[in-house]
């Protein structure tokens, strides 16, 4: 109305014709959540366009690889239907090459060649586990290390005639010390002539894996990218066509759209363009403010963070004295859960007694909900029918009951 300042009254519309709750995140990007929301119109509306053709996929597929070959120096890319899938499909395509006799006997033959070098430190989960992502290619894990040391002749005892690729996962769920550095990796891989995968979901460095020496790369397209729901592959040219072939075999169960590939070309398009610094100084300012909000909160203490895997964002870290805020860090997400808007935040460390509220992909007013709901729930510490057991149970079990008690009770 005469007004040119974007809207920050949060919108709660669309939630409440669908009788959906409301969801305010300040957790990140999260699958349990939707992952991400659109960061450009463009990206809406050429998934909307898409929808309404008909149109050669290959051709669509070739219009990705010139984009993905655009935004991250590979020599080629394809898209998928997530990063979860890119794992399984780029493992698929160091076990096939372009045999297509090979790719349909993918997952039950995949001949002797299909161990995948591991360390122990990086096998997490993301939902499902690296395994699992590996075994959908037919391939096993071939463990190099324990859990939190893995040595040069570890790796390089699992890197023989039968390993058909090596592993590197980029994460904050990962183990942080102990483990190879990723150009050592994929130095000793090469030597013994095995391709190198990096899984970097989450990761915001889309040239330097490839800059570095590896073979394939996956990116989520649906994480800080914000296009619809997909996996980017990108790296060597012949691999890459070996992981599009995979759509004749294990890949149609991991198959994308029309309308998804255009929305992740226009997310790609949109993050070459986009103002990273103007994006970061909002999210700093939304720091800044649950900072303030905070603050003098007995027994809480809330300082800005760095990404532990290096990306360009800081999260607010929220260390709780259980004696003195009346709860714990487990308690205190579980209340923050059930509120009306619900208020998620990043509790998944909270055994360790803290929590952290992260600002990428906020929505106009939800930093302002946020804020006035932590002060809100923390100083009237109304935690009655919160079990602190059960509520670290539930931040430590990760998604796992969410599923188990959908359409259950009768
Ligand atoms: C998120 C994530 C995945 C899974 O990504 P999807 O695109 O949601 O399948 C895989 N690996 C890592 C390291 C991740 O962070």
């Amino acid at each position: 109305m005469g007004n040119d300042q974007p809207s920050t009254t949060p919108d709660w519309r669309w939630h409440d014709e669908n009788g959906f709750r409301r969801v305010v995140n300040v957790a990140g990007t999260m699958t349990g959540l939707g992952a991400s929301v659109a960061p450009a119109p463009e990206v809406s509306r050429e998934t909307a366009a898409a929808t309404e053709r008909f149109v050669d996929m290959h051709e669509l597929q070739a219009l990705a690889s010139r984009t993905i070959t655009e935004l991250t120096g590979a020599e080629a890319g394809c898209l998928t239907a997530s990063a979860g899938a890119g794992i399984s499909l780029a493992v698929a395509a160091c076990i096939t090459g372009l045999d297509p006799a090979r790719v349909e006997a993918l997952p039950l033959n995949p001949g002797p060649k299909s161990g995948v070098a591991v360390q122990m430190g990086h096998l997490c989960e993301y939902g499902s586990s690296i395994t699992t992502g590996v075994a959908l290619a037919g391939a096993n894990v071939r463990v190099a290390g324990t859990a939190t040391l893995c040595k040069d002749f570890q790796l390089s005892a699992v890197l023989d005639e039968n390993t058909a690729a090596a592993l590197y996962v980029v994460s904050h769920h990962v183990v942080h010390y102990g483990q190879i550095p990723f150009e050592r990796f994929a130095r000793l891989a090469h030597e013994k002539g095995v391709p190198v995968i990096v899984d970097a979901a989450s990761e915001y460095d889309l040239r330097g894996f490839l800059e570095k020496g590896a073979d394939l790369v996956i990116y989520s397209g649906h994480k800080f990218l914000g296009g619809p729901t997909s996996g980017i592959i990108a790296g060597r040219r012949d691999l890459v066509r070996a992981c599009y072939l995979q759509n004749i075999g294990i890949g149609r169960g991991m198959k994308i759209g029309k309308e998804s590939i255009m929305g992740a070309i226009a997310a790609m398009r949109a993050w070459m363009k986009r103002d990273h610094a103007a994006i970061r100084a909002r999210e700093t300012a939304a720091l800044e403010l649950w900072r303030e909000a905070l603050g003098d909160l007995p027994g809480i203490s809330a300082y800005r963070v760095p990404d532990p895997t290096g990306n360009p964002l800081e999260r607010l870290q929220v260390d709780v004295d259980p004696e003195k805020a009346g709860a714990g860090a487990p308690v205190i997400t579980a209340a923050l859960g059930r509120r009306d808007p619900a208020i998620i935040v990043r509790g998944h460390e909270a055994e360790l007694g803290y929590f952290q509220l992260d600002p990428c992909n906020l929505l106009p007013g939800h930093a302002e909900l946020a804020a006035a709901a932590l002060r809100d729930e923390i100083s009237r510490g109304a935690w009655e029918g919160i079990d602190p057991e059960e509520a670290l149970a539930s931040a430590r079990n990760g998604g796992t009951e969410g599923y188990l008690r959908w359409l259950g009770n009768g």
